[in-house]
């Protein structure tokens, strides 16, 4: 809607043909020239097609009465393009007025209409339907910065996988979701392999490009809505998998070490002349006397022997299994 008085859409509801007339003379005056309605499926139905910024309702209608034309409109009506309802009211009784507020109306005004009144509340509404709408877009906007800043908040800037703050949060939600069913929790701790002499002779800027291609594996290595593949820092990952025994968990990391293995990404000072990783695997079922930190020691551990045991390989703890 523009700020302009005469691209404003205004709906007058009025069963007496002589007010809707001067109604309508005043409201042309003021460079509007209004829909008209002479009842309240009428009025429903221009709504339905017009969406107008503004009704002037009679309270006192043939058919279906003001306020149930009020409550129709409110009840149809999306956030984005509210509708200003001014009531026109003979009735004198403030019971009535307090009903019109009640059922969604804004304003009333009381007949016989003067044509300054009129004006003045025409333009007032004009103002508030305006900053409603404003208010809406700023609202999505917001909105929509709060969603972007979630994200950014939950994922991991370089590799864009989940961060650590993800982990910790969403690792202790599926460790008590595994506890009250009862079902094995694995941990699968991920370390690249002498990534710091990949990183003194390739450059950091290629360690970048490098890790994001391990994350890229990584976040694809436990695709169930319950699974959690995350940054934990530097070059080390980790994979929360509910539901999961040590086989199981075993298997995904091993797999997860072979697809690492054939990106085939050059590294003087490995074994096999790529890029390879090592991996920690921890199970347990959980119980409250059990604790999250002490199997993440223990997929730590696990890890650890698979680095001394020549790493890109896969090492298994039992819980509680910490040097
Ligand atoms: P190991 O096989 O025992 O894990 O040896 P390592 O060299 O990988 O282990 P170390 O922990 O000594 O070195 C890790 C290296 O990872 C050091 C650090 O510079 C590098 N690193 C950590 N975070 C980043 C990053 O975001 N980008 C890059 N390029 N390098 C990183
Ligand atoms: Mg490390
Ligand atoms: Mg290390
Ligand atoms: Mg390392």
């Amino acid at each position: 809607m523009n700020s302009k008085s005469d691209d404003l859409k205004v709906l007058v509801v009025e069963d007496s043909k002589v007010t809707l007339k001067v109604l309508s003379t005043y409201l042309e005056r003021m460079g509007i020239t209004p829909l008209k309605s002479e009842t309240g499926a009428m009025a429903i139905d221009i709504y339905h097609r017009e969406r107008p910024d503004i009704i002037l309702l009679d309270a006192q209608l043939p058919d279906i009465d003001g306020f149930d034309v009020a409550l129709k409109i409110r009840a149809l009506e999306k956030p984005e393009d509210w509708t200003a309802i001014i009531f026109l009211t003979s009735m004198s009784k403030d019971e009535d007025l307090a009903r019109g507020i009640e059922v969604g109306g804004d304003d009333y005004l009381m007949k016989p209409i003067s044509e300054v009144v009129l004006k003045a509340k025409v333009r007032a509404m004009h103002r508030l339907v305006e900053m409603q709408r404003s208010l809406v877009k700023v609202t999505q906007q917001l909105n929509e910065a709060n969603a972007a800043l979630l994200r950014l908040s939950a994922t991991d800037g370089l590799t864009g996988i989940a961060n650590r703050r993800m982990y910790d949060e969403l690792s202790e939600r599926e460790w008590r979701r595994c506890e009250r069913m009862q079902k094995p929790f694995s941990l699968v701790m991920i370390d690249v392999d002498n990534f710091k002499l990949f990183n003194d002779k390739y450059g950091h800027q290629t360690g970048d490009e490098c890790l994001k291609k391990v994350a890229a594996q990584v976040g694809k290595a436990a695709p169930r809505a319950t699974d959690l593949a995350a940054r934990y820092g530097g070059e080390e990952f980790v994979l929360v998998l509910g539901e999961t025994d040590a086989d199981g968990a075993r298997w995904i990391a091993n797999r997860l070490r072979q697809q690492v293995s054939d990106l085939n990404i050059p590294h003087y000072a490995t074994e096999s002349r790529h890029v390879t990783i090592s991996c920690g695997v921890a199970s347990v079922v959980p119980t409250p006397q059990l604790s999250l930190a002490t199997l993440l020691k223990s997929a730590d551990q696990a890890l650890y022997k698979a680095k001394h045991g020549g790493r890109d390989q896969v090492g298994v703890g039992a819980y509680g299994e910490i040097e």
